[in-house]
C-alpha cells in the first residue's frame, strides 16, 4: 500500500508531469514513456465493454488477445474492439497449453482462430500469445514462419486468481516503465476486480505522462522489428514472496 500511497502522490505532485522527460547526465537518452495493456481470454460480453468504455474515457487503446472459442460466441465485441481503435490478436482458439499439446497442435489451434478472424472479417495483428505463457524459442521460431510474433509480458498482474484491484492496481503502477507490457484477462472468469483496477490505473497512468498503445503502435513507436526484441517476463523470484514461483503464469481456460 505504500507504494501505491507514494505513486498516486507523486503523480498529483504539481511538478511531476515536467520530471519525467529529464534527463540524467551521461544517461541514455529515456524510452517513450508508453506502454502497452493486454488482456487476453475475452471477448467478454460483460466485461471488455466496460473495459473499451474505460479505455475511451483515458484516450487509451489496448491489445486483446482474443480466443478463437469466444470470439466465435461474440463476434461483435470484436468489431466493437476495433472500433475503439483497439488491436486484435491470436490467444489461439482452445486455449492449448503446448508443452502438453506440441507444436503442430498449437500452430493448427492459431490458424483456427485466425480463419475464424477472417471469416468475420476482423483485422488483426500478427501477434500470438501462448496460452499461460507456455513457450520457447522453438514455438517463437515456428510461429515467426507463420508470420507472427511471439508475444509475452512485462508486468503480471495475476488478475485471474483474484487477488483484489488493490493487488492487481499495486503491481501496475509499481512496476510500471516506459516500454512495459501489462497482462491482464477480460475473459475466463469473473473480472470485475480487473475492471475496477483499471477504473483506478488508467487515471494514474496518464497522470504520470504515459501513452497507452496497442501492439502495433508500441513496436512502430520503440522501433522494432522482429519477435524477439519485444519484453520477455522478468524472472523470478517475486519480490514480494506473495507469488509462488510454480505457480502457473496464467489463467486455465
Ligand atoms: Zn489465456
Amino acid at each position: 500500500m505504500a507504494i501505491l500511497t507514494a505513486t498516486l502522490a507523486s503523480a498529483f505532485h504539481p511538478y511531476h508531469r515536467l520530471s519525467p522527460l529529464v534527463g540524467v547526465a551521461g544517461s541514455p537518452p529515456p524510452r517513450p514513456r508508453l506502454i502497452a495493456l493486454t488482456f487476453d481470454d475475452g471477448p467478454s460480453p460483460r466485461y471488455t465493454p466496460e473495459i473499451l468504455r474505460l479505455l475511451n474515457r483515458y484516450d487509451a487503446h489496448a491489445t486483446f488477445f482474443v480466443l478463437g472459442s469466444e470470439a466465435a460466441q461474440f463476434p461483435q465485441i470484436l468489431r466493437d474492439i476495433v472500433n475503439q481503435g483497439s488491436t486484435i490478436a491470436n490467444h489461439g482458439y482452445h486455449h492449448v497449453n503446448y508443452f502438453h499439446a506440441g507444436l503442430t497442435r498449437t500452430l493448427q489451434d492459431a490458424a483456427l482462430a485466425q480463419a475464424l478472424f477472417n471469416k468475420e472479417k476482423i483485422p488483426t495483428a500478427p501477434y500470438y500469445r501462448p496460452p499461460f505463457g507456455n513457450s520457447n524459442k522453438k514455438l517463437a521460431e515456428a510461429l515467426a514462419t507463420k508470420g507472427y510474433t511471439l508475444t509475452l509480458w512485462s508486468i503480471d498482474t495475476h488478475d485471474w486468481s483474484m487477488p483484489g484491484m488493490t493487488y492487481i492496481t499495486r503491481k501496475v503502477l509499481s512496476e510500471a516503465e516506459p516500454g512495459a507490457i501489462v497482462l491482464m484477462h477480460d475473459g475466463g472468469g469473473n473480472r470485475s476486480q480487473t475492471v475496477a483496477a483499471l477504473e483506478s490505473i488508467l487515471p494514474v497512468l496518464r497522470a504520470e505522462g504515459y501513452r497507452l498503445v496497442t501492439l502495433p503502435q508500441y513496436v512502430r513507436a520503440l522501433g522494432l522489428t522482429g519477435p524477439q526484441k519485444l519484453p520477455l517476463p522478468p524472472s523470478p523470484p517475486q519480490k514480494n514472496g506473495r507469488i509462488p514461483a510454480t505457480r502457473s503464469m496464467e489463467a486455465p481456460p
